[in-house]
């Protein structure tokens, strides 16, 4: 298969970027390997996206999203990126569907939940343990939870668990959140969320479903055990750029782009969560993801000029 366009990822960033894309009447597909929506589709409800002054399910504007660039014409292919090599003037994926050529490619493929590495966390994972209290909160409905981190992702997870749970604690390594002012003035007014301060989580156990977590309090040095039922990690998201590694330049695992999302290799550019970026949200993605449309379409039309068509 050979492409004008790839765009590898369909979350919001992907999702746009494909779209915009379409709308120049770039011959494209969109590689997705799960379902489409990435990280917004997990968050329980967003606040800060302009056009929704009530707030929007981040579910159902992941949908939206992905609904326009159907509208649009965009071409879901379902796969996932192994690898990419030049060739040409232009790009080969290697993909779990074959290899894939390009002219030029929009990687957005955001990041993944990055993992409390501890004793228990991989062995009770589904058993307790999970990365999304939008997707396995109801499991815990009157049940106790902990909550790890201090971001807007663990606070915003911690208030949606508080509607559900009987209780919720908070296990975060300092003892202020990073979390917005207003989502933590949320959690502060909930009387059954409790904050471990300057904690980490050590330990996760139970035999078949999770028991319990330890705690490891920093500045006292004291042990604790807390008896849940639930664990939602929430600790923040690292880049997948392993496959990308030895074709652009990566900051911390990130993609290092410019202005124009363009990166270090010709005819690359990204959109989104996976670039080296100050502000990982969804309007930054969305403005990530019609940049990087636009330079990949003049991307092409320099390479037709180049070529004399
Ligand atoms: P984040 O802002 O990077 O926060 C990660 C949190 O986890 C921090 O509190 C950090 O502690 C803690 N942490 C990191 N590594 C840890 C470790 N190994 N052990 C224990 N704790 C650890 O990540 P996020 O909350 O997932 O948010 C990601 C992005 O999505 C942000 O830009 C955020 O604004 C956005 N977001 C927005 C909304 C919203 O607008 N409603 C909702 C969710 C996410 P320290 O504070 O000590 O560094």
């Amino acid at each position: 298969m050979t492409k004008e366009l790839v765009v590898v990822g369909g979350g919001v960033a992907g999702c746009t970027a494909a779209m915009y894309a379409a709308r120049y009447n770039v011959d494209l597909i969109l590689l997705e390997k799960a379902a489409p929506g990435g990280l917004t589709a997990t968050a329980s409800e967003i606040e800060n996206y302009p056009g929704f002054p009530d707030g929007i399910n981040g579910f159902e504007l992941a949908e939206r999203v992905r609904q326009q660039a159907v509208n649009a014409g965009v071409e879901f292919v379902p796969g996932e990126a192994h690898g990419l090599r030049r060739q040409d003037q232009g790009w080969v994926l290697d993909t779990s569907v074959g290899d894939i050529a390009a002219k030029t490619l929009i990687v957005a493929t955001g990041a993944s939940p990055r993992r409390l590495k501890v004793p228990g966390e991989r062995e009770l994972f589904g058993h307790g343990v999970s990365y999304c209290a939008t997707c396995d909160g109801m499991f815990y409905r009157d049940k106790t939870v902990a909550v790890a981190g201090g971001g807007n992702t663990a606070v915003d997870e911690a208030v949606y668990l508080s509607d559900v749970c009987e209780k919720v604690y908070v296990v975060h390594r300092r003892d202020e959140l990073r979390a917005e002012a207003v989502l933590q003035k949320r959690a502060f007014a909930r009387s059954n969320i409790e904050f471990v301060w300057d904690s980490v989580i050590t330990q996760i156990t139970g035999s078949d479903d999770v028991a319990a977590v330890t705690t490891h309090n920093k500045k006292t040095q004291q042990n604790r055990e807390i008896a849940v039922e639930g664990v939602f990690v929430a600790i923040g998201h690292e880049p997948q750029t392993e496959w990308l590694a030895d074709v652009v330049e990566l900051e911390d695992g990130f993609i290092v782009a410019d202005c124009t999302m363009s990166t270090s290799a010709p005819g690359l550019f990204v959109a989104g969560d996976i670039r080296n970026t100050p502000l990982r949200q969804v309007t930054t993605a969305v403005g990530d993801a019609a940049i990087a449309a636009f330079s990949a379409w003049q991307h092409l039309q320099q390479l037709d000029d180049d070529q004399g068509t």
